[in-house]
């Protein structure tokens, strides 16, 4: 018998920040957030998350920022 099991990527979430400014170029209303998630799945059936990544990305300056460089503003909007 063959059991399938292992991970596979989640669908992705994105949220424009339309308050905010890019704490880079100033330009408001520019950063974009995306959330990507991992699940581990056994017979395709989502078990469990094993993790989950968040980065936010300025459309102006194309400056990318990781979850731990978010501001204050930036994690308030999520
Ligand atoms: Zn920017």
């Amino acid at each position: 018998m063959i059991l399938f099991f292992g991970t596979r990527p989640g669908k992705i979430e994105v949220k424009q920040l339309l308050n905010i400014a890019c704490p880079f170029c100033n330009q408001t209303g520019t950063l974009k957030i995306s959330k990507t998630s991992n699940w581990f799945h056994f017979f395709w059936i989502k078990i469990f998350r094993i993790s989950s990544n968040t980065i936010s990305e300025c459309s102006h300056c194309k400056r990318v920022y990781f979850e731990e460089e978010f501001t204050e503003d930036m994690k308030n909007e999520i």
